[in-house]
């Protein structure tokens, strides 16, 4: 059998020593095939010009006979050479620096092809590359990729290099996309696009070639993605939840609101797979106060009712007391037992609370990581919700799962993901979207100011203190210092009890215990604290309804989607609600964050606008996000072929000729090298 390029060592390549291959390891390229994907990121232009169209300043190529006799000037350690010139009809100065051995090759009616820039003013041309026709031309005339390079590779060691790679090889790279798609859409054959976005005759084919192999990247993306769902799917070996809807309707009946439409909608979407014998796999994305809370306690209902237990994962502990004292309160009235397991649940009750859910004695358990140490054990475990899922990696939940036996997984989410996202980081999830908010809520109305308005603004704190409402200040972050914020907000904290002696004012930082965060949370909530100075540890999930103005101290310190989780913990009751943020940015885009801010409170606006501001690379921040990584595709401007890809392999997929014809055999080698038949699918 022949070996097909992913097996063959890019040392085969001639000019690529043992001591270069090392070197190309650490680009990641270690076979032929690394090699002739290791694509360039734009092309240095060296087609010929004709000076009657050039600008002073531009760099340009063009071709010259020697007229002058060139001349050499050398000081300290450097040297300058300068020799005139004819293009067309055009007399100019070409000048080198440090190439002082030209010298002898500028020899008069020799022609000549210069690279470099051109200055209109003193007709002159700085050369920084230059080769003579008569010696064969490698550059002159043509598009030349430019690599990212580094280290001891060259740019113009590795355009050797892989255009000998090409030459050796070219004849051997596959096709793999099905004949019917490169005609629908008419890309090139594979061989031709590789080859030509190394050495396109111009800027066109070059495009070509990218288009190509863009398609071909998001592509396998989405067929991995999908191939990796609908397999899973086809895996009848998760838990069949059996509850009837008489006692679904029951439970929502006892709630004190009628759910929206949304919650409706992605309650039975929720249902739905819960009761089928695959496992759920579903994200449950919604903005701040859409009412994601309720929903993952119908979903836990359900796996009780079915007979199971569920686990609720949170990422704090003030979250998960929350979360505890809203699901006791609901669940109370149907026999169902609450625990709670966090790192401040210590000794006797601690042992206690294991021994009960190994038993299952306790039917749903609120916890945070502590979840997931290994003492913990389930009796059955039917469900697992985790909320603000960004927080946590792919691994600690599935950790969670690997508890139970495949139970189902419901995962949400407050940072609503753009469209373009979802399908890219998620496209191994189902997507449940919670589109509205519950009616009767009045607007948050968000204000930016500068700090020089601070008078005003302890104000409007204490017109909103005085009708009975409370407000929350949220502190710097002065830098990646958890000791210096922690300064600061105590520093804060003091100046505001000086400014309202007659309030009790609040403070909730990192560095407390959890018993004492805890503490001064309840007293928030109920009522006894009017004002809480806090750093960022309230943003997640904190729901204190009476709480009507937000204010964000530096506010352009703050990203665009935690400033939306800050706010979005007011206008949670009946009453008008509040942001303020104070802030004087300096740079454009911190000031259109702000103005973002102003203009929209719907989460899923806020991250479209982020994502427009930032980039899809920085939008998560972590490299946890699951983002994949593209050669070529970008995800922004690219979209429309990510959406085309995801049509189109959902189109294969749900043909049954996938698994068997010969024509897509090479996708499914391209499945069986990503692993997609392992039998850890799930994971
Ligand atoms: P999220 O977790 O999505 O930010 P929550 O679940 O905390 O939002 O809900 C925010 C508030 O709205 C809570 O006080 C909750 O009780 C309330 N709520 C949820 N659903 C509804 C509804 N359908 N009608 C009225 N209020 C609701
Ligand atoms: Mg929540």
């Amino acid at each position: 059998m022949n070996l097909s390029l992913d097996q063959i060592s890019v040392k085969q390549v001639r000019g690529v020593s043992a001591l270069k291959e090392g070197e190309l390891h650490a680009f990641g390229v270690f076979t032929v095939k690394d090699l002739l994907e290791y694509y360039p990121y734009r092309y240095e232009d060296y087609r010929l010009r004709s000076l009657s169209e050039v600008k002073s300043g531009d760099k340009i190529t063009i071709q010259a006979k020697v007229i002058g006799i060139p001349v050499l000037q050398r000081y300290g350690g450097k040297s300058r050479l300068s020799c005139k010139m004819m293009a067309e009809e055009w007399m100019f100065t070409a000048t080198w620096f440090n190439r002082h051995f030209l010298r002898e090759q500028l020899v008069a009616g020799r022609e000549i092809i210069l690279n470099g820039k051109w200055d209109q003013q003193r007709m002159q041309l700085t050369v920084s590359d230059s080769e003579f026709p008569d010696q064969g031309i490698k550059k002159g005339g043509s598009l030349q990729p430019v690599y990212s390079v580094g280290a001891k590779i060259t740019q113009a060691w590795i355009r050797k290099t892989i255009g000998q790679a090409l030459t050796q090889y070219r004849e051997m790279i596959p096709e793999i996309l099905p004949q019917e798609l490169l005609r629908k859409y008419q890309l090139l054959p594979r061989k031709k696009a590789i080859s030509i976005i190394h050495q396109p005759e111009d800027t066109q084919e070059g495009q070509q070639g990218r288009r190509r192999m863009v398609y071909e990247e998001l592509f396998l993306f989405q067929l991995k993605m999908q191939a990796f769902r609908s397999l899973s799917r086809g895996r009848m070996d998760g838990i069949v939840h059996t509850v009837e809807n008489s006692a679904i309707r029951e439970f929502v009946r006892s709630l004190p609101f009628e759910l929206t439409d949304a919650q409706k909608k992605v309650e039975l979407e929720i249902l739905r797979d819960m009761r089928a014998s695959y496992c759920m796999n579903r994200l449950l994305q919604g903005d701040v106060g859409s009412g994601k809370t309720i929903i993952a306690a119908i979903a836990l209902f359900a796996t009780v009712r079915s007979g199971f237990q569920g686990a609720l994962m949170v990422p704090t502990e003030i979250l998960s007391e929350q979360h505890l004292r809203s699901l006791v309160r609901l669940f109370e009235p149907f026999g169902i037992t609450v625990g709670l397991l966090t790192g401040s649940v210590t000794g006797r009750k601690r042992k206690d609370l294991l021994a009960s859910l190994q038993m299952g004695l306790i039917d749903v358990v609120v916890g945070t990581h502590a979840l997931i140490q290994d003492e913990v054990f389930f009796r059955n475990l039917g469900l697992v919700v985790t909320d603000e899922q960004h927080r946590f990696g792919v691994n600690q939940r599935s950790v969670l799962r690997r508890k139970g036996y495949n139970p189902d997984v419901l995962t949400m989410t407050a940072t609503p993901i753009p469209r373009t996202l979802a399908i890219t980081s998620f496209g191994d999830m189902d997507v449940s979207t919670l589109t509205e908010r519950p009616k009767g809520r009045i607007p948050i109305s968000t204000y930016w100011v500068k700090h020089s308005m601070m008078d005003r603004v302890l104000g409007f704190i204490s017109r909103e203190v005085d009708q009975g409402r409370q407000a929350y200040l949220i502190c710097p972050l002065i830098e990646e210092s958890e000791k210096l914020d922690v300064q600061n907000v105590i520093d804060l904290h003091i100046q505001m009890q000086q400014a309202f002696p007659s309030y009790r004012v609040g403070l909730l930082h990192g560095r407390m215990t959890p018993a004492e965060k805890e503490e001064v949370m309840q007293a928030f909530n109920r009522n006894e604290v009017q004002l809480l100075i806090s750093t960022t540890v309230v943003e997640v999930g904190v729901d204190v309804p009476n709480a009507s103005l937000m204010i964000i101290m530096d506010a352009d310190r703050f990203g665009l989607s935690q400033l939306h989780q800050l706010r979005g913990r007011v206008g949670r009751g009946q009453h008008a609600s509040y942001c303020v943020l104070i802030a004087d940015p300096k740079s454009e885009v911190g000031q259109e964050r702000m103005k973002v801010m102003t203009e929209t409170d719907d989460g899923f606006e806020v991250s479209r606008r982020d994502l427009d501001l930032r980039g899809p690379g920085d939008f998560f921040g972590t490299k946890q996000s699951g983002l994949p990584d593209f050669r070529l595709a970008d995800m922004v401007s690219d979209f429309a072929v990510l959406e085309q890809a995801r049509d189109d392999v959902s189109e294969l997929l749900s043909e049954a000729s996938f698994w068997t014809s010969p024509s897509y055999e090479p996708l499914r080698h391209y499945l069986q090298q990503e692993q997609i038949f392992q039998e850890d699918l799930i994971d």
